[in-house]
């Protein structure tokens, strides 16, 4: 396996990416990104990964893959799981991966949502993670902005939940950018080198090649 800093990346890494790419889920060209730079504009890119342009069969497809990944990384605690569908482009494709665990382990599902801004494990929710390891399952790394939020609200909320501990599991991890942060044990299905620029050294923008603009 391949590991920097806290990072785990599938050594089945190449062949994931190979089949997302053979269902049209990766993208090439320019494209601008939903991270900025320190003054404000946006990024650019040249690889863009969608999940939601994934269809349900492409899905059950993927499902397998993910279940063979997640007993490799969490084979001592697979019992202690729950899953929690985070950023998923494809909202379908975490409710599927749990619903294969819980036939064959008994891993339950929690959501997170919004309260007042704040992106979190609320009410029921949370009574579902009590005495359980939280495995968030997230489409793509881009620059861990969701993750960080996430991550800070559920350690400041450790305790309180009753939780032993979180994880982030990402479908695609572009390894620009090697955070520290959030801290924890993050797994990748997969990861790309795929650099992202500011526009004024970006080389799709100096080849003049037509930028498709992030849209909220
Ligand atoms: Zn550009």
């Amino acid at each position: 396996m391949n590991s920097a800093h806290n990072l785990i990346v599938s050594p089945h890494s190449e062949s994931f990416l190979q089949t997302l790419e053979s269902f049209g889920a990766v993208e090439r060209g320019h494209f601008e990104v939903k991270g900025k730079a320190e003054d404000g504009t946006r990024l650019h890119t040249d690889f863009f990964v969608n999940y939601r342009l994934l269809t349900t069969a492409q899905e059950k497809i993927l499902t397998p893959l993910y279940i063979s990944a997640l007993e490799n990384f969490f084979s001592h605690r697979l019992q202690n799981l729950i899953i929690v569908g985070v950023a998923m482009g494809s909202l379908s494709l975490p409710k599927v991966i749990q619903l294969s665990l819980f036939e064959k382990y008994g891993i339950e599902y929690a959501y997170t949502e919004k309260r007042e801004g704040i992106l979190g494990i609320f009410g029921e929710q949370a009574k579902k993670c009590s005495g359980k390891h939280l495995l968030f399952l997230e489409d793509v790394c881009n620059n861990a902005t969701s993750s960080k939020e996430l991550i800070a609200e559920v350690e400041s909320k450790k305790t309180q939940l009753g939780i032993t501990g979180y994880s982030i599991l990402y479908g695609v991890h572009r390894g620009h950018a090697f955070l520290d942060e959030p801290k924890g044990e993050i797994y990748a299905m997969s990861m790309v080198y795929a650099p992202s620029y500011h526009k004024n050294n970006c080389p799709a923008c100096k080849n003049g090649v037509l930028l498709r603009e992030y849209k909220k």
